[in-house]
């Protein structure tokens, strides 16, 4: 398959991928960074949040989990009928962004409902999310 425009996974390009294999941290899925395990509190270590990102405002954190969530959904192979309706939900949040990202993966799904031609078609029409899901680290380090 050909990708012309983004590096695979084994391309190196993507320091966030190459940084977590050498750090001995643990990961926090708000802020999608491997931290030192001193950045982490006792509860921070099992839910996977920092102390930073513990202490950030409720409305910052929920958007940050909902933007996980939306990857969440991208990285599946096939969306049910209840991941729609999850998205649809997201899709009418308050936060633009989050409505934007999940008006996207809602849109892309639709027409495409297997993730290769999602990520294909996003590839082809929304070049700005596939670079924020590549920034994640997560997506392309886990498919390509
Ligand atoms: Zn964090």
């Amino acid at each position: 398959m050909l990708w012309p425009k983004f590096p695979t996974s084994g391309g190196g390009q993507t320091s966030l991928g190459v940084s977590r294999r050498k750090d001995m941290g643990h990961f926090c899925r708000i802020c999608s960074r491997t931290r030192p395990n001193e950045r982490f509190s006792g509860k921070g270590h099992r839910t996977h949040v920092c102390k930073d990102c513990a202490r950030m405002p409720r409305d910052k954190r929920e958007a940050l989990e909902q933007e996980e969530e939306l990857f969440t959904y991208m990285k599946q192979s096939q969306m049910s009928e209840k991941n729609i309706g999850r998205l649809t939900t997201v899709a009418a949040s308050e936060n633009p962004r989050i409505a934007e990202l999940a008006g996207i993966v809602l849109e892309v799904t639709k027409l495409n409902p297997y993730m290769k031609r999602r990520l294909k078609a996003l590839a082809r029409e929304r070049r700005d999310l596939l670079e924020a899901l590549d920034r994640t680290g997560r997506i392309l380090a886990h498919h390509w």
